[in-house]
């Protein structure tokens, strides 16, 4: 069986690469950025996520619970994350929560066949083939190469416009299986993960063999998408580097990838305290700082 881990899909995204796509984001990643707005894709299957929120506080998870991860006090639902083994007992059992979507509580890993994920998609993708395709995004893509390599082939043998996006900081090994079958690359230029302001030498020796493989193979395309995220990604020394090495490769197409204001909402459902917190006036200085320098 040729199975393929996702935690998201969605329908339908003018962001996300040419035209109107959908997107499946796969689960699991290498990195481990300190601005990750989906830091339940980073391991292989995400842990419970608890909305307090969607909560209306019945305690019927608590009763289901063998392990203890629930606790009311104080008009207060806390969950132990560390405890709990996904066995979605709660989920069943909570009126306000669903394994197919998102509510109070959601194990949002899904693992499928790929050649069942494409029928699932299919229908949609014969809606936007005119217009735009489908975009593999995540966690990390190419961290599930020999399944994805099944479902981009089967997409395009069937017509559909194929984008992945992905760091670039994979071993070309994870690269080559999807070539041929890939008519746009989304680089997301991340040559750190933490706090400094230079570039991480090792990670850009790895996005620099990426890119080579890209462009001696050929026959697609590459945008290259960066994130902006005060203090961390956002020196001038850091983003000149960055604009050199599009340069290098003939990139022309850029798109500068504002700090998002959500990113803090999957930290806190994970019971984590977010690494780099949202401040809209400098994010918003640091874009357009990034933006003129890449005009
Ligand atoms: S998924 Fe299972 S172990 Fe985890 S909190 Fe729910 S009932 Fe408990
Ligand atoms: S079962 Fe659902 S609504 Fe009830 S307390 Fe637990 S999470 Fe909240």
């Amino acid at each position: 069986m040729n199975s393929i881990r996702y935690f998201n899909i969605t329908w339908a995204s003018k962001y996300d690469g040419p035209g109107n796509r959908v997107v499946v984001f796969l689960q699991g990643c290498n990195l481990s950025c300190s601005w990750c707005h989906s830091p339940h894709s980073q391991v292989a299957s995400s842990p419970l996520l608890f909305f307090p929120n969607l909560c209306t506080q019945c305690e019927r998870c608590a009763v289901v619970c063998k392990q203890g991860v629930h606790h009311f006090a104080n008009g207060i639902h806390s969950v132990v994350h560390a405890l709990c083994v996904k066995c979605g007992s709660c989920i069943d059992a909570c009126p306000v929560s669903s394994v197919h979507k998102a509510g109070a509580l959601y194990l949002p890993t899904r693992e499928v066949e790929v050649t069942q994920l494409f029928r699932e998609l299919e229908p949609q993708l014969k809606l936007l083939q005119n217009n735009g395709g489908i975009t593999f995004s995540g966690g990390e893509p190419l961290l599930q190469s020999k399944a994805l390599a099944e479902l981009a082939r089967l997409c395009k043998a069937n017509g559909y416009h194929v984008a992945i996006e992905t760091s670039g900081v994979v071993d070309t090994l994870n690269l080559e299986p999807l070539l041929p079958y890939v008519d746009c690359w989304l680089v997301g230029f991340r040559l750190l993960q933490g706090y400094s302001n230079g570039i991480v030498p090792a990670m850009e020796v790895v996005v620099r063999r990426f890119l080579e493989t890209v462009r001696h193979a050929g026959g697609s395309s590459i945008i290259a998408r960066i994130p902006i995220i005060p203090n961390v990604t956002d020196s001038m020394e850091y983003l000149e580097q960055v604009r050199l090495l599009t340069k290098e490769f003939y990139i022309d197409t850029i798109e500068l990838l504002p700090h998002n204001p959500e990113s803090n909402h999957y930290y806190r459902a994970l019971g984590l305290t977010p690494l780099v917190t949202y401040n809209k006036e400098q994010s918003e200085a640091a874009y357009q700082n990034a933006n003129r320098i890449f005009t």
